[in-house]
């Protein structure tokens, strides 16, 4: 078994941001402590036959990091380098996440390592309801509810609940979020994460006196965060220059048409093979010129050695944990504004809540108020986190996990030690 505090670069840098905002709230060193370890990490083995009738052991995670606040909440993510460092940060986030948007959640992450593009539906649909069996004991819609994250998507949270449902005997839609509207699921959901980002970037803009339409946008990573906030601006009149995927990115300063980009890669997969606009390779990409940058791919892509090439005003994190410490360092002098991931890209987890909420009280709102709630939601989040970056003399992230960590310090207290 791996540690419970694993070695790996992303859970490095997920402890150096906890070790800097709890300096600066000086807190309790026993609290401390707690926070830099998960609750639970489980790891297992999912064995799948493949077509070929062969049998592939995959390795499954699921990281509770902390339930202080409510039931455990978090991503499942089907990718390659999938490891149990990568998956404990993010349960971490998802805590400060929660936390800093009030919803009574805990963080949690999980997921497998596989590439699931090498994969057929059959094979997918059975590594996705072995490893739901292997969890049975851990997830439940008042101890942990999953959702979708890189590489999942309402299908795979549907074979979730079905395998769920059939072990318990009766239909559990609370299991998931992100599921399929016609099984339990939200309307809104799909996009609550991209629009989220809009909403904050509006409350971005606004406070450096910008004029959103006038900004031209970069989108890094073109799966649901990055789709859907392209989408969303280009839906308001905002120009999107460059979007780019696993394969390359796609460049072109008058803006490209962002609708005929969105289905294209839907139905090809490929955005590089998009016949408009000049092909850009991956680490050349980010630094395009543009107002607005928008990392919605994976971790750790703006670091010392690109962060000073960035030709941005604002970074908005759609991704989790795209930015090391030691770039935010260089953006801040840099004069950047980067909207952090807990903040930026919480439209999901919220939207979530709502669905969670309709779940259990099997009573399902409109889209209208699941829009209308999220963007409340998002704007009073992003005006907390601006009042106290002010106050504090901080940047935006270090403000948010300071009001993040300080909720769930005091929640601890409040609950003290069983021992
Ligand atoms: P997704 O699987 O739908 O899309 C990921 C996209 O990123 C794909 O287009 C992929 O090709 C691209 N990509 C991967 N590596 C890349 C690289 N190195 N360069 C350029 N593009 C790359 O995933 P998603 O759900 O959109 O999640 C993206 C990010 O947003 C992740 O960090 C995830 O944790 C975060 N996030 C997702 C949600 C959600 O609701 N889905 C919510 C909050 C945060």
């Amino acid at each position: 078994m791996e540690s419970l505090s694993p070695n790996s670069s992303v859970n490095e840098m997920a402890l150096r941001q906890l070790d800097l905002a709890a300096d600066s709230i000086d807190l309790d060193p026993n609290l401390r402590a707690r926070l830099r370890k998960p609750d639970h990490a489980l790891i297992v083995s999912v064995p799948v036959r493949m077509d070929d009738e062969s049998v592939h052991v995959f390795t499954g995670y699921r990281v509770q990091h902390n339930d202080v606040l409510g039931p455990f909440k978090g991503g499942i993510r089907y990718y390659p380098d999938l490891n149990l460092g990568e998956v404990s940060a993010l349960a971490m986030w998802m805590t400060w996440k929660c936390s800093l948007a009030g919803l009574p959640f805990g963080g949690a992450k999980g997921g497998i390592a596989c590439d699931p593009k090498q994969l057929s539906r059959k094979e997918i649909q059975g590594m996705t309801r072995r490893y739901t069996a292997e969890l049975l004991n851990f997830i439940g819609p008042q101890i942990d509810i999953p959702a979708p994250d890189m590489g999942t998507n309402e299908q795979v949270m549907a074979w979730i609940m079905d395998t769920y449902s059939q072990h318990k005997g009766y239909a559990v839609p609370g299991i998931v979020t992100g599921k399929p509207v016609a099984i339990g699921g939200t309307l809104g959901r799909k996009e609550a994460t991209g629009r989220g980002v809009v909403y904050a970037l509006e409350q971005a803009v606004d406070s450096l006196g910008l004029d959103l339409q006038k900004c031209s946008v970069l989108i890094q990573g073109f799966g649901n965060v990055g789709s859907v906030t392209g989408r969303e601006l280009a839906r308001l009149g905002v120009s999107v220059v460059g979007v780019s995927d696993r394969s390359g990115g796609i460049y072109n300063p008058r803006g490209l048409p962002v609708e005929a980009v969105a289905r294209f890669k839907e139905q090809n997969n490929k955005l590089l093979e998009f016949p408009e606009g000049e092909k850009i390779g991956g680490k050349e990409f980010l630094e395009l010129p543009c107002d607005i940058l928008i990392p919605s791919a994976s971790e750790m892509q703006i670091t010392q050695e690109n962060a000073g090439k960035l030709k941005c005003r604002i970074i908005a994190e759609g991704a989790n944990g795209p930015t090391t410490p030691e770039a935010d360092k260089i953006l801040a002098d840099m004069g950047v504004l980067v909207i952090p991931d807990i903040l930026a890209n919480a439209g999901g987890v919220i939207v979530s809540y709502f669905e969670w909420v309709q779940d259990l009280q099997n009573f399902f709102w409109t889209e209208d108020e699941i829009n209308k709630q999220l963007k409340e939601m998002m704007t009073r989040s992003f005006r907390s986190v601006l009042e106290a970056s002010r106050k504090e003399r901080a940047s935006l992230r270090l403000a948010a996990l300071m009001i993040a960590i300080q909720r769930v310090g005091r929640a601890m207290l409040l609950r003290g030690l069983y021992a």
